[in-house]
């Protein structure tokens, strides 16, 4: 398959780059990415995969655009409220990049449904901030042997890793934390959220393209108040009911 001039163009700071080049750039017009969740860590996420040429991404999320979403959700704009997120994020990411075809979900990642939800992605990105919907993604993605980035924040702090088979998410959380933190309750600076949704998009990116050392079976965890980052190892749980 080759490139038009419009792609070469386009495209042009990724073909320079010996780590993507041509035949990266293909894998990326190649792939799917399910995207989970379009919010604060959805958006950014979403937005840089779209303008990395990343050819089918499928966008889930039920929700429709609130007031209070446009703090950090950059993909939508004060005209957006009341609309469904899917449906505004397509128009928005389309706009971005036609070269990109956009596959909307508006219902909510259940159990029952996740299996179909993924099948045929390349690389799956959750951004959700429900511990339920997480452990569907990370079961479904570990059964379809589908990689699984996975970005979470809460106040200024935030985490990214890269789950591949073993270890997965539910070796690293167990069991949905009762008094579980969301944005919703304690809060969550905008800007953090653009600095997670990017690291799990190029995260994404690398797996797609091969290039690097992926975050698997690691977590990066970022400070924002102290500017410090730090990467420790996720040991595989040895009675981990999905991945063992
Ligand atoms: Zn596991």
């Amino acid at each position: 398959m080759g490139f038009s001039l419009e792609d070469v163009e386009r495209y042009a700071r990724h073909l320079v780059l010996s780590e993507i080049g041509g035949p990266g750039q293909q894998k990326l017009v190649a792939a799917t990415v399910a995207v989970i969740g379009a919010g604060g860590v959805g958006s950014p996420a979403a937005l840089y995969l779209a303008a990395a040429g990343v050819g089918t991404l499928r966008l889930i999320d039920p929700d429709t655009v609130s007031l209070s979403n446009l703090q950090r959700q950059i993909l939508f704009d004060n005209a957006d409220v009341g609309q469904a997120k899917v449906k505004v994020a397509q128009r928005r990411l389309s706009a971005l990049n036609p070269g990109v075809r956009i596959e909307t979900f508006a219902e909510a990642l259940t159990l029952e449904n996740a299996g179909r939800l993924i099948a045929g992605a390349d690389a799956v990105l959750d951004g959700t901030d429900d511990f339920g919907v997480r452990h569907a993604v990370n079961a479904a993605c570990v059964a379809h042997r589908v990689p699984l980035v996975s970005g979470a924040l809460g106040r200024w702090s935030g985490q990214v890793g890269v789950f591949a088979g073993r270890p997965c998410y539910q070796c690293l959380v167990p069991d949905a934390p009762p008094d579980a933190e969301t944005c919703a309750r304690v809060g969550v600076v905008g800007a953090l959220a653009g600095v997670i949704g990017s690291m799990a998009a190029l995260e994404t990116i690398k797996l797609i393209v091969g290039a690097g050392e992926p975050l698997e079976g690691r977590l990066l965890l970022y400070d924002g108040l102290s500017a410090t980052t730090r990467t420790v190892r996720v040991a595989a749980d040895p009675d981990c009911p999905v991945c063992r």
